[in-house]
């Protein structure tokens, strides 16, 4: 019959895991919920505490890109409201000012994209963005056959993950 853990199924498991993950000393834990060190030292070893922490730290780490995305949002919002009232009021100053604030956001935008989706290199590639950077750099080249031909060979070759 398999030894259940006393440690797992103490009620404040939790705070003695974040106390083992912070260093804290077996004796000293142990004193302080009123577990053995025996128990401590095999909750350790049979990888209870890594597997409880990692799941808290993926957790928080979810929920710091979803801040960070609403963030990301909220100030677009805010660059667009800009971009929309200096040019009903026709200034073109801060009409390219909004725009550049945008644009870097897009780039920003894509980058963490590109951090939070499990194929970031497909991602990236199929993003409107890209598709618009990488027509216009197509047509520059135009008059440039040669050159064209080796940068779509690239484009083809990065686009096919190789
Ligand atoms: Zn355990």
């Amino acid at each position: 019959m398999p030894r259940t853990c006393t440690v797992c199924g103490h009620e404040d498991h939790l705070a003695i895991d974040k106390s083992l993950v912070a260093g804290e000393s077996n004796r000293r834990i142990a004193a302080r919920f009123n577990v053995t060190e025996q128990a401590l030292r095999r909750h350790q070893m049979a990888g209870h505490v890594s597997a409880a922490m990692v799941r808290a730290a993926v957790e928080t780490d979810v929920r710091h890109a979803l801040d960070v995305v609403a963030q990301l949002k909220a100030i677009n919002e805010a660059a667009l409201t800009v971009l929309r009232d200096a040019r009903a009021v026709h200034d073109g100053d801060l009409a390219l000012k909004a725009i550049d604030r945008i644009y870097r956001q897009i780039e920003l935008q894509a980058k963490l994209l590109g951090e939070l989706d499990d194929r970031p290199t497909l991602n990236v590639l199929v993003a409107p963005e890209w598709l618009a950077v990488r027509s216009a750099l197509l047509e520059a080249l135009a008059p440039y056959p040669d050159a064209r031909a080796a940068v779509s060979g690239r484009l083809v070759a990065l686009e096919a993950g190789t």
